[in-house]
């Protein structure tokens, strides 16, 4: 450490005084009444001021046929070589 960069105890110790972590600020959703960012749709319904932002239902449905038919796939690739012996 070189001389000019040496600093007191309490100087180091009043820059860390703003570091101290905070919770985050949270809002009950009015719809399933779940935590959520203030200002921010909730996450666990899809819901923001009353009404529906994104149908997460049927995002998280259309994601697991996707996953279905991937599966599916996978299965039917590694199946069909045995299958020919
Ligand atoms: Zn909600």
């Amino acid at each position: 450490m070189v001389v000019r960069m040496r600093h007191t105890k309490g100087q180091t110790g009043s820059r860390r005084s703003h570091h101290a972590l905070k919770a985050p600020t949270l809002s009950k959703c009015t719809n399933c009444g779940a935590d959520h960012r203030p200002h921010h749709m909730c996450l666990n319904c899809g819901f923001y001021k009353g009404r529906v932002v994104i149908d997460l239902l049927a995002k998280k449905k259309s994601r697991e046929d996707r996953m279905t038919a991937k599966r599916e796939a996978i299965r039917g690739a590694a199946v069909d070589p045995v299958e020919s012996k």
